[in-house]
């Protein structure tokens, strides 16, 4: 059976191993360039379109309107993560199975590629003119914090293209999204935290493993893990928490409805709730604190005379960087040196409230109309943030619907997408550039 373009376009992306390497010496080019090659194969149309190339491997594409109001930008990364854990499927493989496309890239993010660039190939086919300028921008750097986006947002300067709207991936129509909420939610991220990390180094006399003093590093460097596992940062609503909460309201069960429609004058209460609702709700209403890695004595009959562990912290909207790293020096103590090796701002909110993000509603409830769409604070970083500084209204959706299943297979073993649901992602892109106002 022959299957749709998009779907054997994305098979044929995903076919390509793009994963990126923070040493950009060290990536491998032969999967981008014939990524690239797929790209132009499968879309000729949109091939043929304004080209500005950002080294190493990223595109931003115009498309040029019928008006010169403000352009939209449509994002997307063509690099992936490596892959780990077992797969039920080869992870490079792009079989498909039970109706889905399996394999690293399918949700993150060369589903919205082949999202945008098909519905863009059809546009272009039908011989339709955008009511604006559309910019597409796929970066080839995305999952290592590399530089394409900056490099695109840096050249639409030069260009002096103000856009009206930015799209990148970020939140979905997602199943199982709330507790006792049974439609899914398609949560348009309009902020995203500020990812920031830091190392704790706790120094002292190393030594032989048989002649042991107490508090040793590798000792005060576990109490200050525990420490900060015992202080979690203050609790907060900021408003596009709140928001989706009001939104839920109405799809919750009958006693609860009324109190999330108040959410704001609850939200000292619906903050408790919601941190104990789980990992992933709790994460809407603070900023998180993660011990990832940890470094001590090579050896086990050697004592570490330095024992390290990495923090990746999560600031919510309304913390600043400055002041969770104050709670973090203060809980830890004065024994253990705070160095800090990234540090990053949560972004500007954009508005819920005008006709950029009531353009995404309505072509959300055309798709999926069992939906409810809403703002939320989306939790990981993407290349969107860049943009901010070019443009107020900066959201972070992929159309896809996903199961709290896929979800969870970003970034770990299993990634799919059913092809229903890239089809619909296809026409989701589609309508939304149909209906650009001019
Ligand atoms: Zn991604």
């Amino acid at each position: 059976m022959s299957e749709h373009p998009a779907v054997r376009a994305l098979q044929d992306l995903v076919r390509q191993p793009t994963v990126a390497e923070r040493d950009p010496a060290r990536t491998d080019p032969a999967p981008f360039v014939a990524l690239r090659a797929a790209l132009a194969e499968h879309f000729p149309r949109l091939h043929e379109l304004e080209r500005v190339e950002i080294e190493p491997h990223a595109v931003l594409v115009r498309w040029p309107g019928r008006t010169d109001a403000g352009p939209v930008v449509l994002m997307a990364h063509l690099d992936v993560v490596p892959v780990e854990g077992s797969w039920t499927h080869p992870a490079f493989g792009a079989e498909i199975h039970d109706g889905m496309v399996w394999g690293r890239g399918t949700l993150d993010d060369k589903g919205a590629v082949v999202g945008i660039c098909a519905a863009v190939e059809q546009l272009l086919e039908r011989g339709f003119v955008p009511a604006r300028d559309v910019w597409l921008s796929f970066g080839s750097t995305e999952e290592v914090s590399g530089s394409t986006a900056t490099d695109a947002v840096d050249e639409l300067r030069r260009r002096g293209v103000r856009p009206w709207l930015v799209l990148d991936e970020g939140g979905a129509v997602a199943a199982d999204a709330f507790p006792l909420v049974r439609a899914p939610l398609a949560v348009v991220g309009v902020t995203e935290k500020g990812v920031t990390s830091v190392e704790l180094v706790a120094e002292g006399a190393g030594g032989h493993a048989s002649t042991p003093a107490r508090g040793g590093p590798t000792a005060r460097l576990a109490a200050a893990i525990t420490a900060l596992e015992r202080a979690p940062l203050p609790l907060r609503a900021p408003a596009p928490t709140l928001e989706l909460l009001r939104r839920l309201a109405p799809h919750l069960p009958a006693p609860l409805r009324p109190v999330l429609g108040r959410a704001d004058r609850l939200a000292p209460v619906l903050t408790r709730v919601l941190r104990a609702a789980g990992a992933e709700a709790a994460a809407m209403v603070r900023t998180t604190v993660a011990v990832t890695t940890l470094s001590g004595s090579p050896a086990l009959n050697v004592i570490a005379s330095t024992a390290r562990a990495g923090v990746n912290m999560r600031v919510m909207v309304g913390d600043t960087v400055d002041g969770v790293l104050d709670h973090v020096r203060r809980t830890v103590g004065p024994g253990i040196r705070v160095e800090v090796v990234e540090r990053n701002e949560p972004s500007p909110v954009s508005p819920w409230d005008d006709g950029a993000f009531a353009l995404l509603e309505r072509i959300t409830g055309e798709l999926f109309p069992d939906a409810v769409p809403t703002p939320y604070v989306m939790m990981a970083a993407t290349d969107a943030r860049f943009f901010t500084g070019l443009c107020d209204r900066v959201y972070r959706f992929t159309p896809f619907r996903m199961t709290k299943d896929q979800r969870a297979t970003i970034h770990a073993a299993d990634e799919r997408i059913g092809v229903a649901d890239l089809l619909a992602g296809v026409d989701w892109y589609r309508r939304l550039v149909e209906e650009l106002p001019a």
